[in-house]
């Protein structure tokens, strides 16, 4: 799929990005499960309120959203200072050079709908001054 940048793009921070085949079917398989749900649902619930009806299409799709804010999330380069070459990792907000990985640490967001994204991420550290950070993103 074309899927990096748009017309004259060509982001270098975008290069070797984890995407594609495996990340799009979870995405098409957790739509397939929110619609099927959705329409079993309707059928059990045929006098359902405008209401009770959002909050049942909410509930389906969370898992979906979920599940993207994660992948895209994921996918940024800030995400993996280990595979980014040194010119397009973020820089020490300190003393402006590029920093290294120094693992990976897990930091897990609640977002709406009662749903957890665990986000991996390397942990990186300036080889100048020491500082550690995580990259933004
Ligand atoms: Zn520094």
């Amino acid at each position: 799929m074309a899927r990096a940048g748009a017309a004259g793009g060509g982001t270098a921070g975008t290069a070797g990005t984890r995407w594609g085949g495996p990340t799009e079917q979870q995405w098409d398989a957790l739509a397939a499960e929110a619609f099927t749900g959705m329409k079993e649902w309707r059928v059990q619930h045929p006098t359902a309120t405008f209401v009770e009806i959002e909050r049942a299409v909410d509930e389906r799709l969370a898992t979906l959203r979920a599940r993207m804010l994660q992948d895209v999330a994921l996918a940024s380069a800030a995400a993996r200072v280990a595979e980014t070459p040194r010119v397009g990792r973020p820089r020490c907000p300190a003393c402006d050079a590029p920093v290294e990985a120094r693992g990976a640490r897990e930091r897990r967001v609640r977002v709406t709908h009662g749903q957890t994204v665990a986000l991996t991420r390397d942990y990186a550290v300036c080889p100048a001054c020491g500082a550690g950070l995580f990259p933004p993103g």
